[in-house]
């Protein structure tokens, strides 16, 4: 166990599996009171018990980020359990869809109202609480596709997920002076559930093949990078976007 985060409460969401689990767990490693939040409440109780029993200070929320009651419910849930919150992570995230064509306008609305709506409900909820406190840290995920188009997703995820880029940059400016950081991270291909239901096995392969450093992301490559952006290693950085994608926004691998 470190201790970087120590006194520090964290809110991941999206945390019960993929991505969000692995940074809750690495905050919670470095000290962090980790509120593990999903609207899947079974497994994100699953998920804080497994934290428990590792060593890690959680507790399981259910929470749907896109409504608004519920992102209110969760910052003040854990200001009455853990008396602060100082991290916010923004990681709930889904894709529906297929061709542009093809999306139908309820897919367009559950994509955004997760995707962006849900940055935003969990945001404007936790910063009054973190001006309050001094200071904070929001760290969103985006994606690769919210600096290109996703190539695995459609196009309703790709807008989603320029938007949040958007959305960060503006929160950064308006919230720095309460001393409050806000960056993006884009992850690449991950390998985690969300990627195994949209692709089949040779896509993966036909994907890793183009991937300059040869591989998949693994959810632990995400969470050493989000552990600088909301840790004090990062205290200077404010509005910005850290990819980690093995070089896959580079080009395409060619075989020499
Ligand atoms: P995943 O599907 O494996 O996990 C997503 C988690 O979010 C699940 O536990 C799910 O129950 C939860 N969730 C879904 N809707 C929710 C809601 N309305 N409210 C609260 N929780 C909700 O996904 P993942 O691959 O771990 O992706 C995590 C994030 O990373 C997403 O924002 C995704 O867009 C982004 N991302 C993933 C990849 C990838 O290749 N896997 C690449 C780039 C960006």
């Amino acid at each position: 166990m470190g201790s970087r985060l120590a006194g520090r409460t964290a809110i991941v969401t999206g945390a019960a599996q993929g991505i969000g689990r692995r940074i809750a767990e690495e905050l919670g490693t470095e000290g962090a009171d980790v509120i593990v939040a999903d609207i899947d409440a079974a497994a994100a109780a699953d998920t804080a018990d497994e934290f428990e029993s590792s060593g890690i200070t959680a507790t399981a929320v259910e929470c749907d980020v896109s409504s608004m009651a519920d992102a209110e419910r969760l910052v003040e849930r854990t200001v009455e359990e853990f008396g602060s919150l100082d991290i916010l992570v923004n990681n709930a995230g889904i894709s529906r869809g297929e061709r542009f064509q093809d999306i139908t306008p309820e897919e367009w609305q559950q994509v955004m109202d997760v995707n962006l709506n849900g940055v935003y409900n969990c945001s404007v909820q936790a910063a009054p609480e973190m001006a309050e406190a001094d200071g904070g840290r929001i760290l969103n995920i985006s994606s690769i596709a919210g600096q290109n188009i996703s190539y695995e997703g459609p196009a309703n995820y790709t807008a989603s997920k320029w938007g949040v880029i958007g959305l960060t940059k503006h929160m950064a400016w308006d919230l720095a002076e309460y001393g409050i950081r806000v960056n993006a991270l884009c992850p690449g291909g991950t390998l985690t559930p969300l990627i195994e239901e949209l692709t089949t096995p040779e896509e993966r392969s036909e994907t890793r093949e183009k991937i300059p450093l040869d591989r998949w992301a693994e959810p632990e490559d995400h969470a050493d990078a989000a552990l600088f952006l909301v840790s004090d290693r990062s205290s200077y950085i404010t509005g910005t976007t850290l990819t980690v994608d093995g070089g896959l926004t580079l080009g395409i691998r060619h075989e020499v």
